[in-house]
């Protein structure tokens, strides 16, 4: 080979190996290229799997509580915090619950809360009145005394549950860490407020339509239906468990003067100052207080003696008797009767007790009205 030759042919070597070189960058592009495709699918599955579990999860039940008990699983799940919390707003209250997942102190839940507070005011353009802002700790046995103990919030992280545009709530999550949160956190946190606040709308909705159904629309009160529902239930408590209950009949004296006189509105107005009064005298929670039908209503008071609750109903009646006249401006006090019958002595059936207690007010009238009788 001449001279020539070999230094055309080292040439065409050095030209090969330069393409070779091209080609591997170029692959090595490639392979850096399908990394990050096969990432980015890897999330979008991750995605997809994580909407997929909220729609199961979302489709199983109607009850909101339920439905965010399952969110806030599905939630600890996907991010690392210590301390997540939904908070829910409408036009009467504004609830907070927060689900601890390692002990904390109320400082923290204090420092969590408002923090979600101001977020939620940020998103929604509106702040929410101190006064009806409750907050709800899911597990208060995480719940430590000591101030010193249980770490200060490090970070915050919110997400806006919206609906049709209205902001209804916020999902929010809280590390003792700073810089706790990475943006794929934001990103999940996103995607699982996105999916479930219609979801946690439809259960709202359930909700006050399941409360529509037992209140009675003029005084606020439970209706007959929730009451026949609660008697019975009382009736099998009682029973079971060998406990006494008083039942409370009250009407209203001299009604159909009162509307022939004044006309049905006012008659309307003293039977809502009349349910108001009633909620101010029964204060306990385990009370069921219901109207039983036109200017009659009734009181179940659960492990209660005829006696005691002769004591709380006289109060009540003397209550009314100045109440009333003063609220709504009548020329003189309306009155009511009432009678009581005691669980299971009166009667240990629903019919013989309601009976019971309808005798003992039909005494209360026929002795002059405005009084309290036992059977
Ligand atoms: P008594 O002292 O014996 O109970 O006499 P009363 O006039 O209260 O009794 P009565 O049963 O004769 O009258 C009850 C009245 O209550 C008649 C009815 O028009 C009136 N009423 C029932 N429901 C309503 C209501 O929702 N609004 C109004 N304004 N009146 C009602
Ligand atoms: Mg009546
Ligand atoms: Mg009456």
């Amino acid at each position: 080979m001449t001279k020539e030759e070999l230094i055309k042919e080292n040439q065409g070597f050095k030209l090969r190996i330069a393409e070779i070189e091209a080609e591997a960058q170029k692959a090595e592009a490639r392979k850096k290229i399908i990394a990050n495709v096969n990432k980015m699918l890897d999330r979008s599955l991750y995605e997809l799997s994580v909407i997929n579990k909220i729609n199961k999860l979302l489709s199983k039940t109607l009850d909101y509580t339920e439905i965010i008990k399952d969110i806030t699983h599905l939630l600890s799940e996907m991010v690392e915090y210590v301390a997540s919390g939904i908070l829910l707003w409408d036009d009467k209250t504004c609830l907070f619950k927060v689900y601890l997942r390692s002990p904390r102190n109320r400082g923290f839940i204090s420092q969590f809360s408002e923090k979600a507070s101001l977020r939620f005011a940020e998103f929604a353009g509106q702040s929410l009145p101190a006064d009806k802002f409750l907050i709800e700790v899911a597990n208060p046995e995480l719940l430590i005394e000591n101030e010193t103990k249980g770490g200060i919030m490090g970070s915050f992280l919110a997400s806006g549950l919206k609906v049709a545009e209205k902001t209804i709530g916020l999902i929010c999550i809280a590390h003792t860490r700073t810089n706790g949160f990475s943006p794929e956190d934001t990103r999940l946190l996103e995607l699982l407020a996105n999916n479930s606040a219609i979801a946690i709308e439809n259960g709202l909705l359930h909700k006050e339509i399941e409360e529509l159904a037992i209140t009675d629309g003029l005084t606020g009160l439970n209706n007959y239906r929730y009451f026949k529902e609660s008697i019975h239930r009382e009736i099998v408590r009682s029973s079971r468990y060998d406990l006494v209950f008083s039942l409370l009949l009250l009407d209203i004296d001299n009604f159909k003067m009162i509307n022939d006189t004044y006309g049905h509105p006012k008659g309307d107005e003293v039977l809502s100052c009349l349910a108001k009064i009633i909620k101010n005298s029964f204060h306990r929670e385990i009370d069921i207080l219901a109207r039983y039908g036109g200017e009659e209503f009734t009181i179940i008071l659960p492990q209660t003696t005829r006696e005691r609750a002769y004591t709380v109903a006289e109060k009540m009646r003397r209550d009314i008797e100045k109440g009333i006249f003063k609220q709504t401006g009548l020329p003189k006090p309306v009155t009511i009767s009432c009678g009581i019958a005691q669980y299971p002595d009166d009667g240990r059936t629903e019919d013989k007790l309601i009976k019971s207690s309808d005798t003992a007010l039909y005494l209360a009238k026929n002795s002059g009205k405005n009084r309290i009788c036992l059977k």
